[in-house]
């Protein structure tokens, strides 16, 4: 872990005890960079309006500004008028949705993570070598839903402990687990860890599902926590991996923390008798909200801002093809999608 500080204004003490600790890495991560940019992008080279289904990420601000801009999210694809522009969202889709925007007639753009792409394919490749799949994940996460429809007869959804004994496998010398990408890597690992007393030659996942994003910024989280008062995550209700950072951040040492969308939100109560506050947000949170929180803070007197690095992310990840395809052929000229 390394931290930095931003210098003191004039006038300020050596001796604070108002301090913000803010993590590094936090925010956007590189699928949810792709996923708004892929939105924005086709906004562009078609005009609007563009289709989403489901929030393209899970953040209320993303959402609310491409909705300004002429996106419009659906639930589903049969609320699409035929023949329109579709994007899947960042958390992937099953084969079923796929196939019902087909027949619509839809013409779509997969903004799904790279790395959520990856768990499907594992999910493809155990399901055709006839394993039964144990998926650690949310119920009713779309995510969730969009792995497990890759193949739904091979795959049951372990979310709570109590899961683990509802478990029935055909033959318990082919069972992996995997586990959707934005988890608590802790509590994921004491799944695996009971899943194991029922299972013993339960096999893992070939490489990490827990993406590089969620995992770094949980270690931040567990980094400064031990210090921290209170805990300010930013990012909304609906995002796993914001929630978990509030989690990771009172298991390991925080006496406080809270999950928000907005400065604003922040209660005057929380402040009360604190004297460091840790800032982080999720993988889906635009940097403009954290700084508009230290700056909230910067007014009630924590204005000394340290920055705590564990990791420094270097990830990024091409556009989906069949944008950058109408891209390259012509960048400038905006392009109906009829
Ligand atoms: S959190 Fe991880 S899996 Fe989800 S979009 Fe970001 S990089 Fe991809």
């Amino acid at each position: 872990m390394t931290t930095s500080s931003q210098a003191p204004a004039a006038g300020q003490t050596a001796e604070r005890t108002k301090r913000v600790l803010l993590a590094k890495p936090r925010g956007y991560c590189a699928g949810v960079d792709r996923a708004v940019v892929t939105v924005e992008k086709a906004l562009e080279t078609y005009g609007p309006p563009v289709y989403v289904r489901k929030e393209i990420v899970h953040n209320r601000h993303v959402v609310d500004t491409l909705r300004e801009r002429g996106v419009i999210f659906v639930e589903d694809t049969d609320e699409v008028p035929e023949g329109a522009l579709l994007v899947f969202s960042a958390h992937g889709v099953s084969p079923a949705v796929r196939e019902a925007a087909k027949k619509r007639n839809l013409r779509t753009i997969d903004a799904t993570c790279p790395l959520v792409t990856k768990v499907h394919k594992e999910v493809n490749r155990f399901a055709r070598e006839d394993y039964d799949i144990l998926l650690i994940g949310h119920h009713g996460h779309e995510e969730v839903e969009g792995t497990s429809g890759e193949a739904p007869e091979k795959v049951q959804l372990v979310d709570k402990p109590e899961d683990v004994e509802k478990v029935q496998v055909r033959d318990p010398s082919k069972v992996v687990w995997l586990s959707q990408t934005t988890l608590s890597v802790d509590e994921t690992m004491e799944r695996v860890n009971q899943l194991k007393e029922r299972f013993p030659e339960l096999q893992a996942p070939p490489s990490d599902d827990i993406c590089y994003a969620t995992s770094n910024r949980q270690e931040a989280v567990k980094a400064m926590a031990p210090e921290c008062d209170l805990v300010l995550v930013v990012g909304s209700k609906n995002s796993s991996n914001s929630n978990r950072l509030v989690e990771v951040a009172v298991q390991n040492g925080a006496s406080d923390a809270h999950l928000i969308d907005y400065a604003d939100q922040i209660d005057d109560a929380w402040l009360d008798g604190v004297s460091t506050v840790g800032v982080t947000s999720g993988a889906s949170v635009p940097d403009v909200l954290v700084m508009q929180v230290l700056d909230h803070l910067a007014e009630r007197g924590w204005d000394s801002v340290e920055e705590v690095t564990t990791a420094n992310e270097k990830v990024t990840f091409a556009l989906p093809r069949e944008l950058r395809k109408d891209l390259d052929e012509n960048p400038d000229k905006p392009k109906s999608v009829r």
